[in-house]
């Protein structure tokens, strides 16, 4: 008999009860009681959801951040939070959100960065030298002691990926806290088979990036030591190949491997070879990653076999938690229903899993009809007219080298795009969005909900770009931007204008704490219907005699931002995205459009876990890029952005793009991330964020001054630019309007220094 299990559900609620709740209880409206309530009903909700599972994962809820249980669970918080006092809960919100400037004195959150590659953000763990730990394992036992099922499967992360995850602030190397870390979880271990589990799910995700010789020897002695015969350990990798770790994945000391069958599909067979026969082998078959329904006769095809071999060895599990798809799909109800039956989320997933079970089990005449309705749509997923747009491959097809290249280079169009725009030194911009004001979320959804006509609609969106023009000019910015009202995502705004793409309700996927996006869905073809952005450009730019920017998301982030669909190559989807974008991109250079900007916020995300492979997808991505936005004439200016302070790993790539204007987040990070400008000379002109937007504090025009004058130290003054590290979007309009104040005057004082120094040199 083939063995079920879950790695894990969604813990933020089908309706998004937990983000409620959580910001409630924040705000103070509910007490502590009511949001362990809610807690304990998603976690009850979801244990049924794994009522007919073999074993039903627990200790997979959390809070806030499964990473931060973590730390709280191997008593280890940044020690900057342990004299405050505070109840556990609220000093695990502290750590978390951090204590804002209001308080006598700020405390720094813990840093937040991505999952591994998905879209998730986890807190990361600090290490010092001197670290110590200390069980406290309360969380787990109750939530196991809580559980009405009996077969219950614990969650926790291992502790080298553990180690992995977390940052040393003294220099040590936290490989060093090994020894100390391993007899806490040796003692975890044993409370766990105290309170009667019998199989433990402990994941070393990191068995799937490349290794040097020291991780993986912690590994070896980590598991070594922490073999025992009161609990069996199931070791969990996901997202990907363990490739060359793949012998030392299946010679750790444990009871059974899980690996992510859908990304290591053609590992399966070696692993079955090298794996010990008294160990179990779970295969994650079911995409926990994406949305699409999976090809249940097929799979069968290929595990029956291997079930044969492997017997009750052979468990089945969701490729990774499914933390990553939204909970139920049955609450689309608004969705278009031949896309619909193509789809699954974390709900269908692990019925998916339990009509593969039986039809293993007990042949596939036991599940004869959910095969029959499988197998039926994903036939019409393959034959659906909605999905094959002749044109797009036809257009796919003619894509030629010299579609992605500018006409002439950088320097040939410097001096022409110098003479149309005639900016000053040090010019001044925005990054594109400006505050969304609570009047704009009004206006859109009573839009949405038919209580504001289309004409009004756009009145209320027109009296925003007016004012944000306004604002601008005041201000003396040099180069404007209509402010992006009309936008409520800057995926999903695009999304709604190209085909191929379907949006969902309730869709959510938790990105961080109480935040969540919801992906639209690429399912078909991709082709730009009609013009997007060319009337608010062109409205902006009616109202002002200073050149507006363009703004458009990049084909990448658009890619990167949404779930894809799987029945072709990323590349290509990526390609057809680039080249709806360029039809929009060229649409606004028609109208007259000077500078455009294309975001590629996302672009660094997309890069894969192991390094060798991101030459392979630097290539696709960024050729995509420059088919977006390369079919322009000299005289137009493209920019891009990106909000993020590392890229020092792919500068070649992002100076390959060819953007005449970068601009970057930098401001945090004192210019710091500036220094591989000493080493690589970037090309074409870069501003990089002087303004911390993600802080509510005005910076000061000294502070920005000081960090302009960094970047002159690796940056020529005549290639710079000075703007806000990202959109304002999330800011209110009384800290904005000082801020850009504050810039301009910075951009002036260092004009002004630049034309004493020219004078000096002229006079000397
Ligand atoms: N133009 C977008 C904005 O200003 C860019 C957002 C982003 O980079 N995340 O909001
Ligand atoms: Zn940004």
């Amino acid at each position: 008999m083939v063995t079920t299990h879950n790695l894990g559900l969604p813990r933020i609620g089908g309706r998004r009860q937990l983000k409620f709740s959580l910001e409630a209880y924040w705000r103070g409206e509910i007490d502590a009681q009511q949001l362990t309530t809610t807690g304990q009903q998603i976690r009850a909700q979801n244990s049924e959801h794994q009522q007919a599972l073999d074993w039903a994962c627990v200790g997979d809820f959390s809070l806030y951040d499964h990473v931060l249980d973590t730390s709280i669970m191997l008593g280890n918080l940044p020690r900057r939070f342990a004299q405050q006092q505070l109840t556990p809960l609220d000093r695990y919100f502290q750590v978390a959100r951090g204590r804002s400037t209001e308080a006598s004195t700020p405390l720094a959150a813990a840093e937040m960065t991505k999952w591994f590659d998905t879209n998730y953000h986890y807190l990361v763990p600090e290490f010092e030298r001197e670290t110590q730990f200390e069980l406290n394992a309360e969380q787990l036992l109750m939530q196991i002691e809580e559980s009405q099922s009996k077969n219950l499967k614990p969650v926790i992360i291992g502790p080298v990926t553990y180690l992995w995850l977390g940052k040393s602030k003294d220099g040590s190397n936290p490989l060093d806290l090994l020894e100390r870390l391993l007899p806490v979880y040796q003692q975890l271990l044993q409370q766990l088979a105290d309170a009667g589990i019998e199989w433990l799910q402990i994941d070393e995700p990191i068995l799937v990036t490349e290794l040097d010789q020291t991780w993986r020897h912690a590994l070896r002695n980590a598991y070594f030591r922490l073999q025992t015969k009161t609990i069996k350990l199931l070791l969990t990798t996901y997202f990907g190949s363990l490739k060359e770790n793949l012998q030392l994945a299946c010679e750790l000391p444990v009871a059974g491997l899980h690996i992510d069958a859908t990304r290591a599909r053609d590992e399966v067979e070696r692993i079955i070879d090298w794996l010990p026969q008294h160990k179990i082998l779970s295969l994650g078959v079911i995409d926990g990653r994406n949305i699409w329904k999976c090809h249940l006769n097929s799979l069968l095809d290929w595990l029956e076999p291997i079930h044969q071999r492997l017997g009750d060895r052979l468990w089945l599990a969701p490729s990774c938690s499914l933390l990553h798809v939204p909970v139920d799909l049955e609450s689309e109800t608004d969705l278009d229903d031949e896309i619909k039956s193509w789809l699954s989320f974390a709900l269908q997933k692990l019925s998916e899993l339990e009509t593969l079970a039986s039809a293993l089990n007990h042949g596939r005449q036991a599940v004869a009809r959910q095969l029959s309705d499988n197998a039926q749509a994903i036939q019409r997923r393959s034959e659906s007219p909605q999905i094959h747009i002749p044109a797009v491959v036809d257009r796919i097809a003619k894509i030629t080298e010299a579609m992605s290249q500018r006409r002439h280079p950088f320097a040939t169009r410097r001096t022409i795009q110098q003479q149309r725009l005639n900016l000053p030194l040090f010019p001044t911009t925005t990054i594109g969005s400006f505050p969304q004001t609570n009047e704009i979320r009004q206006a859109r959804k009573a839009h949405r909900e038919g209580r504001l006509s289309s004409a009004d609609y756009r009145n209320a969106m027109e009296k925003e770009i007016a004012q944000a023009i306004r604002l601008q000019e005041d201000v003396g910015l040099d180069v404007l931007v209509h402010g992006e009202a009309e936008r409520n995502d800057m995926v999903e705004y695009f999304a709604e204008f190209l085909s191929g793409f379907a949006f969902t309700r309730f869709g959510w996927v938790q990105s961080y704490g109480s935040r969540c996006v919801k992906p639209p869905i690429i399912y078909g073809d991709v082709q730009r219907q009609t013009d997007i952005t060319t009337q608010w450009t062109s409205y902006a730019q009616s109202l002002t005699n200073k050149p507006v920017k363009g703004m458009l998301t990049g084909p990448v982030t658009m890619l990167n931002w949404s779930f894809v669909r799987d029945d072709q190559p990323l590349a290509l989807t990526c390609n057809q995205l680039a080249l709806a974008l360029r039809d929009e991109v060229l649409a606004l250079e028609q109208a007259g459009t000077a500078i455009i900007q294309i975001d590629e916020a996302a672009l660094r995300e997309g890069l894969p876990l192991r390094r060798k492979q991101w030459p392979d997808y630097l290539e696709w991505a960024l050729k995509a890029f420059r088919l977006t936005a390369n079919g322009v004439q000299d005289d137009t200016q493209i920019h891009t952005h990106m909000c993020y302070s590392e890229f020092n790993d792919i500068i070649e790539s992002i100076a390959a793009m060819d953007a005449d204007v970068i601009t970057i987040e930098t401001s945090r990070s004192d210019m710091e991330l500036l220094d591989v400008f000493e080493s690589y000379e970037y090309p074409n002109e870069i501003g990089p964020g002087v303004y911390d937007i993600h802080s509510p504090n005005i910076p000061s025009m000294a502070s920005m001054v000081k960090l302009i004058q960094l970047a002159q130290l690796r940056i020529p003054a005549e290639r710079l630019w000075i703007n806000p590290d990202c959109g304002l979007k999330t800011r209110q309009w009384q800290e904005v309007i000082p801020a850009l104040k504050n810039m301009q005057q910075a951009a002036r004082r260092l004009r002004e220094e630049a034309r004493l120094d020219s004078q000096q040199t002229t006079t000397a």
